[in-house]
């Protein structure tokens, strides 16, 4: 019986020769069709040969061919809405790019560039040259470089400055930042031999100057990031301690983490330290990420002083961890925004930032009444939104959220991930959450029909 099964399978030339058949080919190539053809014969041979099945048609393996193509060339990288309000969200990519870097960008893809070549001598240029000037006009600093992320600036200028000497930071800055970037574990691979001083919560000048030896290379200060000590603390200020190490005849380093060219405090957000505060404070080198208030792409921004700048890009180190095309022409885009005076308006963290929340009480209670009109109650109640990225800790922008009613928020949340432009939304309170802060506006046309379509299954039932 089995074997008589077995015998009525149709080939795989049976089933090549079929138009479906030609159509998977034409889309996803000979070869690829023909392993996903082999495959669905092999497991209905399996399934009859297990008693499971009394055979397949060709209809149902071409099928199950098609599925198998389509899962496999399925891009796993996929745009989302991002309904949570947290603007820099790391999980869904940090920086949404301004118009003019993802044109920038998409240049860059298409063609050949001068990205390592000098037009005017026909000879090899710096892929450097394209940013640093416009760095160091956007940020005041002397002389700038770039890397691929702010992980990889802080461990090449610590080893570029730093290599089998010692640097002293305080244990109030040992910190985490998420997906296991530990600053002390990247601080000891540059080969730099750390130096912990002070307590969690306090440490002084006097600390930093008891531990300097004659193998002191630098006094190094690293961002709390997502961290924040809150009552009794004290940590000396940049001025002080940039003072105290040239005195000394070190170097000051800075990790400031997201770094933030414009001032957060005029936005309603707490102070966030600024590049501009770092240099103006002395200090001899600053990195920063591209991707977070800054608003670009996947960058790492390193400034400082000329002789200092100069002796990273020489490092070897430097080739491993050196920005590509793309980055470089979307990051250029970005900074013009700011030589331009027109950040707020073209770059969408900021635009995210500065949306005010009469504005986003608007957007939220249009959405509920769309929502509404068509048989799903939703309301509006007011709110926080985040910045994350490790900037900015514990600090929240007012919003106004759109609450979807549903018997299961978590099974709502689960439909709306599985539809095919996913929706990521908050749940609080055992509610279902949206923000309008971090909806772009060219999503919120698909994002409300999403939501029509899984929750109204919930309110007609
Ligand atoms: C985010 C952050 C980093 C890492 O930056 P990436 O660009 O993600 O590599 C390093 N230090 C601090 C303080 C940060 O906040």
């Amino acid at each position: 019986m089995k074997v008589e099964l077995l015998r009525q399978l149709p080939s795989v030339e049976n089933l090549l020769q079929t138009v479906d058949a030609t159509r998977l080919v034409a889309v996803y190539g000979r070869p690829a069709t023909l392993e996903a053809i082999r495959g669905a014969l092999a497991r209905a041979r399996e399934a009859i040969g297990a008693g499971k099945q009394s055979g397949a048609t060709i209809a149902e393996l071409l099928a199950a061919a098609e599925a198998q193509l389509s899962a496999v060339t399925a891009p796993t990288l996929r745009p989302v809405i991002n309904a949570t309000g947290v603007i820099i969200h790391t999980n869904l990519g940090r920086s949404v790019l301004s118009a003019a870097a993802e044109r920038a960008i998409a240049q860059a893809a298409r063609s050949y560039d001068t990205l390592e070549y000098d037009l005017e001598t026909g000879k090899r240029g710096s892929r450097s040259t394209h940013v640093q000037e416009l760095l160091a006009r956007v940020t005041g600093a002397e002389a700038a470089t770039v890397v691929n992320n702010n992980a990889a600036a802080v461990l090449l200028t610590l080893t570029a400055m730093a290599h089998g000497r010692e640097v002293i930071i305080s244990r109030g800055q040992l910190v985490e930042i998420g997906g296991g970037f530990r600053i002390p574990a990247v601080m000891e691979h540059s080969g730099a031999e750390l130096v912990e001083v002070g307590t969690t919560n306090r440490t002084h000048l006097r600390d930093y100057e008891a531990a300097i030896t004659e193998r002191t290379a630098a006094i190094m200060v690293a961002h709390h990031s997502n961290f924040r000590i809150i009552g009794f603390t004290t940590e000396p200020e940049l001025v002080e301690l940039s003072a105290m190490a040239h005195e000394r005849g070190l170097l000051l380093l800075h990790d400031l983490g997201s770094g933030t060219l414009l001032e957060t405090a005029d936005y309603g957000l707490e102070h966030e330290p600024t590049v501009g505060e770092s240099l103006a404070a002395g200090v001899d080198v600053t990195c920063f990420s591209g991707d977070k208030l800054l608003g670009g792409p996947q960058a790492g921004i390193i400034i400082g002083r000329k002789e200092l700048v100069k002796r990273i890009q020489r490092h070897p180190l430097a080739r491993a961890v050196r920005p590509d095309k793309l980055c470089l022409a979307g990051l250029s885009a970005t900074l013009l925004h700011y030589l331009k005076d027109e950040a707020i308006h073209e770059i969408p963290t900021w635009r995210m930032i500065a949306t005010s929340p009469d504005d986003l009480k608007r957007i939220a209670r249009r959405w509920a009444r769309r929502l509404t009109r068509s048989g799903i109650r939703a309301r509006t109640m007011p709110s926080e939104s985040t910045i994350g990225g490790g900037s900015l800790p514990g600090a929240t922008l007012p919003t106004w959220l759109v609450v979807i009613p549903h018997a299961s928020p978590n099974a709502l949340a689960a439909q709306l991930r599985a539809a095919e432009t996913p929706i990521i939304g908050r749940i609080e309170n055992d509610q279902f959450l949206l923000d309008p802060r971090t909806v772009l506006p060219e999503q919120e046309q698909l994002l409300l029909q999403s939501v029509l379509q899984h929750a109204a299954v919930d309110a007609a039932g």
